[in-house]
């Protein structure tokens, strides 16, 4: 089976191995765990009519690491981003723009999805500020509840599909 190797990145706390605990185990846990160096873990994606079942090996990073680890071999031979951000904290979001232009600046060609996490915490499905550049109508940009599950499986199957347009 084709399988494709996918980084989690983003600031501490903004919810990247809740997403991944989620993905692979349908659960969630409110008491927050620092994930120390990285994690690995593996989610099988369906068939669909026009792809077949495929792995994700899905790299879930310590938010520590910041710039460090684009140097670092963990980010080797990954076919895709997916760069989370807490809706509730401004900063994070800013963040994922920075994360974003280090990996295209490292792997350039790569797929980046952008998760706009913990959307059950906000009142309105639009109350919070985003920087403008992840606004719009854009596929590759996700509002996700890793606590309801609300997108999480979906977008890591939109990741999939991606990555299998690109050839990566
Ligand atoms: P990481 O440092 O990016 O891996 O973040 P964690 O997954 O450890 O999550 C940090 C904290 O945010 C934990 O207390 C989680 O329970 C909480 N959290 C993560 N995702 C969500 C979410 O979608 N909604 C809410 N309400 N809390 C979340
Ligand atoms: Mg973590």
């Amino acid at each position: 089976m084709t399988s494709r190797k996918i980084m989690l990145l983003g600031d501490i706390g903004v919810g990247k191995s809740s997403i991944v605990q989620r993905l692979v185990f349908d659960r969630f846990n409110m008491v927050y765990k620092p994930t120390i160096g990285v994690d690995v873990y593996r989610y099988e994606v369906p068939a669909s009519p026009g792809r077949e079942a495929m792995s994700l090996i899905v790299w879930d990073t310590d938010g520590d690491l910041r710039d460090l680890i684009f140097r670092h071999v963990y980010m080797k031979a990954a076919s895709a981003a997916m760069i989370v951000g807490d809706l509730t904290r401004r900063e994070t979001l800013d963040t994922m723009l920075h994360v974003a232009k280090s990996f295209r600046d490292e792997l350039p060609g790569r797929h980046i999805s952008f998760l706009l996490n913990k959307c059950d915490l906000l009142s309105a499905p639009d109350a919070a500020e985003i920087p403008k550049e992840l606004g719009g109508d854009r596929r590759d940009v996700v509002r996700t509840s890793a606590k309801t599950g609300y997108n999480v499986q979906q977008a890591f199957i939109e990741a999939a599909d991606a990555i299998l347009r690109r050839g990566h």
